[in-house]
């Protein structure tokens, strides 16, 4: 059934559609961590559909909420007033930590980024924006052009002067052997550097842990220096949570508040979990840059009443129940237990992460160098054991990211490291 299915996707959608695994999966239902495909195994979801599943697969609050509104109408304009969408704004303004906060509902991350871009550039009538190296943002003709990661990016056009910053990725290159102290300092200087070389930039997008980047995080202090020099010259701070925001990171409700010395950031974007698996992202800013645009609405879907409700029981699920504080007790206990598993095996350069966003980067043993035919070796070993993960990384697809839904039970954290630790061994 598969089979027949891999040969029509091939037929008729298009050649970089990348599919996971030799034999690709068709996955046909899910409960809680776990889900099910078409042939009836099941597996252990250590990647939620890249991060969509934010609470748990099936979550009756969400279902309820989805079909209940299913039966009344299924309507998309925002021409009307839309109790959904101002009771998921309401709640996401209070929890944003954005003073006079506004939130503008969009239906995916990519389209968050380029709606802060607008914001952004409008603001500062600039059209040049200062990116992180190896940052993924999306693949719109604008979050393209901000998409640090070259590898990732379909085409090199773009509208916007980008300039990259450093400090995303050191693992190699010619910061690596820096302490935190130096390589802070090195970054600073190179983004002075890039300031003196250009027009005032509108903003500085950054990912507070890239994702697809594999899950690495810039040392404490760096997000906070960056911000200073910033802040002095009116540049504006784009924080893109889509895969660290809603209490991912255990410690933090959104990832910036790790990096939070000198206040929230200008601009938040979200998408990925919130809807649960509907698609939901969306801006939140403070009323002065949101209001700026001269505009009636950018989008028809954002913001459609199926979606809020699925947001509003999803986020009301998470907040009711402490997920915040699940993903950093479970992921603390997870990160522990990978590490001990890591110091054993050669391939493993590091374990890294906050709360359930853990990746964990492969290098050839003995060497520096990115190992992403191991990366693919253990996907396929922890699928073959039972265990959905997903993989990624900056300069290539090198690191093994691990970000279950924010359920995860104590029992389940150990089931899918017993069968990961099985896949590492195996290399
Ligand atoms: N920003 C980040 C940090 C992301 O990880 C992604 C998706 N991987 C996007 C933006 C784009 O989101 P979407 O795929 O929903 O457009």
């Amino acid at each position: 059934m598969t089979k027949d299915l891999l040969g029509r996707h091939r037929a008729v959608l298009p050649d970089w559609l990348a599919l996971y695994y030799e034999d690709p999966l068709e996955i046909t239902h899910g409960e809680g961590r776990y889900v099910w495909d078409a042939d009836g195994n099941r597996y252990l979801d250590f990647f939620g559909g890249i991060l969509t599943t934010m609470t748990a697969h099936a979550l009756p609050e969400v279902t309820k909420a989805v079909a209940e509104q299913a039966g009344r109408i299924l309507h998309s304009s925002t021409l009307y007033l839309n109790r959904p969408m101002v009771e998921l704004a309401e709640r996401i303004a209070q929890v944003s930590g954005i003073p006079d906060a506004r939130v503008f509902f969009t239906t995916s991350g990519t389209e968050a980024n380029d709606t802060a871009l607008l914001l952004a550039t409008a603001h500062r009538r600039s059209n040049t924006v200062l990116a992180m190296r190896n940052s993924y943002h999306g693949r719109s003709f604008g979050s393209v052009g901000i998409t640090g990661n070259r590898g990732w990016s379909p085409t090199s056009l773009s509208p916007l002067q980008t300039l990259y910053v450093h400090g995303g990725v050191r693992t190699r290159g010619p910061y690596a052997h820096l302490d935190d102290r130096e390589f802070i300092a090195a970054c600073v200087e190179d983004l002075t550097d890039l300031l003196g070389q250009t027009r005032p930039p509108a903003a500085l997008i950054a990912e507070p842990i890239q994702g697809v980047g594999g899950f690495t995080s810039p040392p404490d202090g760096l997000y906070a220096a960056f911000r200073e020099v910033l802040h002095e010259r009116g540049i504006l701070w784009i924080s893109d949570e889509v895969q660290t925001g809603w209490g991912r990171t255990g410690e933090h409700f959104w990832g910036w508040q790790a990096h939070a010395r000198s206040g929230p950031p200008d601009i938040v974007t979200f998408a990925k979990g919130i809807g649960n698996g509907m698609s939901v992202g969306g801006v939140i800013a403070r009323a002065e840059i949101m209001n700026c645009l001269d505009a009636n609405s950018i989008s028809t879907f954002g913001g459609t009443q199926i979606t809020m409700a699925a947001g509003l029981a999803n986020l009301g699920h998470l907040l009711e129940h402490d997920l915040q504080g699940n993903a950093r007790r479970v992921g603390g206990l997870l990160i522990e237990r990978l590490r001990a598993v890591a110091a054993q095996v050669p391939h493993v350069r590091e374990v890294r992460g906050r709360g359930l966003m853990i990746g964990i980067e492969l290098t050839r043993p003995g060497t520096d160098r990115a190992d992403p035919e191991a990366a693919s070796a253990v996907l396929e070993e922890a699928r073959s054991g039972g265990l959905l993960i997903g993989k990624g990384g900056g300069h290539s697809t090198s690191a093994l990211r691990i970000a279950p839904p924010l359920t995860l039970t104590v029992a389940e954290a150990e089931e899918g490291a017993a069968i990961l630790e099985r896949a590492l061994r195996s290399l």
